[in-house]
């Protein structure tokens, strides 16, 4: 070990995390469960009272689950399903255009798409973060400069009267929103859709109890666009556009907010205000996601327009896929070679998903009439084939080069949890059965002792269909559809490989080679 190694094993913390928004707090939760020394810096010294976010997805509840959320506080979140579910496209005069099905059930064990209020969710996180033992979150400091070499980083933080101070860690994550000082810093340019337009977002709790056509409904209006959407129980959210004939500051007052809901019922009478502000929607993503030892998540690594509601959900997939390629690394169980795939990972999925909200966005923000006029003759003429009326929310594979068996379709592709009963409890699967990487088969797996043992050490479980109950067949109908029948899944629940039960010591050897196939910066790296 040289010496500068040998230094930073001494360092205070081995991750600083600059920014306490949602993607901040989730991944400093991931990573100080497993252990990690993590200190976050957040420059307000009291939480965002107000939401951006409103709508949640089910893959980005299986990563809330998995750091104990949703068994406290499901009731949080209230799940597009029935009638007054999905997701619909309509034109100015109200005629349904497309529908996008929010309802499907989904393959993580929750609901396709949940409403909810952001600051409920962020109070909780922050409290979870904070009952760590190796988590500090400081407040009121705000990142000014990092310098980093080989085996360390210092960032710089101005703190109010306290004045400047210097912090040292191993790896440093910039989870510090869409304006991030630390993407700035440290150099990395965005790539920049130049889809922009102004929206006022309206929250209010509604008084009375008056049906919604759908869950999130787009009025495709040339004279007034709008978005009107479930924000959780109890709670609804209006989003109107800018147009060029009214200021920002005009649209900002209250009075404007009231306007513009009167034509749906929304009055003082019927609903209280919340809040109201002005943002500007945007599409854009970084260009590279690590710079040595400093990484980019959430809103400061890619910006999109709300219509699809995924800018959080993408954001907790990035702590996600960092923190078990983290954990592996600095526990001296794989080569810091995997921590490059993450940018190439998340870059290509969250691509598709920026390109499907800018996509959206151009269809609802048209202000043209005859533009407008021409869009819903297409639309409408589309009707006629039923399978362009609904079509289904995006699901973007992993890009490449990532960290799945190259060779196997469905590698890159989201893995599956239902219900089970095991062990004399019923729930989901990761709550009942569990494991970071998890094989799952048909018919009992022969696998050689020191590959199980390994695949115990890295958090592996192996668990035949048998072993539970599968409540709603979910598995069975899982493994048909994907014809296989074993999987072995990621603690992000991206599937590494699929294949026949005999298959399972090839995949794993596999796993094991990409994982570790740099022993010698694995001793370098160990911490334990
Ligand atoms: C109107 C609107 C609607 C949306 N709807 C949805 C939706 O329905 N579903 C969905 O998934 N997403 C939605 N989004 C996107 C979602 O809100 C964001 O993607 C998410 O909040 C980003 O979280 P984050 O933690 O990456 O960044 P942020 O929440 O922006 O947190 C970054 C933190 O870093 C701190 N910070 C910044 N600079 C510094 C510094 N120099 N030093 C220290 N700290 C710093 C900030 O104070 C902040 O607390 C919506 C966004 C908007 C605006």
């Amino acid at each position: 070990m040289s010496e500068t190694d040998e230094e930073a094993l001494l360092l205070p913390v081995d991750f600083l995390i600059v920014g306490a928004g949602p993607v901040g707090l989730v991944t400093a939760i991931l990573l100080g469960r497993k252990g990690w020394r993590v200190t976050v810096l957040e420059k307000w010294p009291a939480r965002y009272p107000m939401p951006r976010a409103c709508t949640i997805d089910h893959e980005a509840l299986r990563i809330l689950q998995g750091i104990g959320v949703m068994r406290k506080h499901a009731d949080l979140f209230e799940p597009s399903r029935g009638e007054r579910g999905g997701y619909q496209i309509r034109n100015g005069d109200g005629v349904l255009l497309r529908a996008i099905n929010w309802n499907r059930p989904a393959e993580s064990g929750w609901a396709n798409t949940n409403g909810f209020y952001q600051p409920d969710l962020e109070a909780e996180l922050e409290s979870m973060a904070l009952e760590l033992p190796t988590v500090e979150l400081r407040r009121g400091c705000s990142a000014v400069a990092i310098e980093q070499d080989e085996s360390s980083v210092t960032l710089t933080v101005e703190a109010g009267d306290e004045g400047r101070e210097s912090l040292r860690g191993r790896w440093l994550i910039g989870a510090d929103g869409a304006n991030s000082i630390v993407r700035e810093l440290a150099g990395i340019d965005t790539v920049d859709t130049g889809f922009e337009a102004d929206w006022l977002v309206v929250d209010y709790k509604p008084l009375d109890n008056r049906p919604w056509d759908a869950f999130v409904t787009q009025y495709c209006d040339p004279d007034q666009p709008a978005t009107a959407v479930n924000s959780g129980p109890g709670r609804r959210r209006f989003e109107f556009m800018r147009r060029a004939d009214v200021t920002v500051a005009e649209l900002s007052r209250p009075e404007s907010a009231w306007k513009l809901m009167e034509p749906w019922g929304v009055t003082p009478d019927t609903a209280r205000l919340e809040r109201h502000a002005v943002y500007t929607f945007r599409g854009r993503w970084a260009q590279e996601w690590r710079r040595g030892r400093i990484f980019l998540a959430g809103d400061a690594a890619h910006l999109m327009p709300p219509f699809l509601g995924q800018g959080l959900c993408s954001g907790l997939r990035d702590a996600s896929s960092l923190a078990w390629r983290f954990s592996l690394v600095e526990g001296g169980r794989a080569s810091q070679s995997i921590l490059d795939s993450y940018g190439t990972e998340r870059g290509a999925h969250v691509r598709e998903i920026i390109e499907g909200a800018v996509a959206i966005g151009q269809v609802v923000c048209e202000l043209d009439p005859e533009k407008a006029a021409d869009r819903d003759a297409r639309m409408l003429a589309e009707l006629h084939d039923s399978s362009a009326v609904t079509v289904e929310p995006p699901h973007p594979g992993l890009g490449q080069p990532s960290i799945t068996d190259a060779t196997d379709a469905n590698a890159g592709r989201l893995s599956v949890q239902a219900r089970v009963e095991f062990d004399g409890s019923i729930g989901l699967f990761d709550d009942v059965v569990g494991g970071d990487w998890q094989l799952i088969s048909l018919e009992e797996v022969v696998v050689a002792p020191d590959l199980l043992a390994w695949f115990d050490d890295i958090g592996g479980t192996i668990t035949t269909v048998a072993d539970f109950r599968d409540l709603d067949g979910e598995y069975g109908a899982w493994f048909r559809a994907h014809n296989c029948s074993m999987v072995v899944s990621r603690p992000d629940f991206y599937i590494y490989a699929t294949g026949a039960v005999g298959d399972a010591p090839r995949i794993l050897e596999g796993l094991r080679g990409e994982l570790t196939h740099s022993n010698e910066l694995i001793e370098e790296s160990a911490l334990t």
